[in-house]
């Protein structure tokens, strides 16, 4: 797998927790140092090995959906379930480098077949 994509993925899962543990803090009424304070760390490091164009573009899909990279499965773009374009969707180059989907411009990775 490309070595920035697989950044992305480690950064989208960390922006995941980060917002749960936020939920949750939300929730108890309280501030969970800890976990938080580590997962702030983890994201640096990883948001400092991205290109800074890749990460502009990950941040901004980020205000805009919440959501910045979509896994793929069976040609279909699981952030907006629309159909990628044959070519896309049967190309060699499946996680072998950033691509977006043509529709939402989400950061997509293929997974399964
Ligand atoms: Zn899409």
């Amino acid at each position: 797998m490309d070595a920035q994509l697989e950044l992305l993925i480690m950064l989208h899962d960390v922006d995941h927790l980060l917002r749960e543990s936020h939920q949750e803090e939300k929730e108890l009424g309280f501030k969970m140092e800890e976990s938080s304070e580590g997962l702030e760390k983890a994201r640096k490091r990883i948001a400092k090995k991205l290109r800074r164009s890749v990460l502009e573009r990950y941040e901004l899909l980020l205000n805009r959906y919440g959501r910045s990279v979509a896994p793929v499965s069976k040609g279909i773009c699981y952030g907006c379930y629309m159909a990628l374009p044959t070519a896309m969707a049967s190309g060699k180059a499946k996680n072998e480098k950033v691509i977006s989907c043509p529709n939402c411009g989400r950061f997509l990775y293929w997974i399964g077949k």
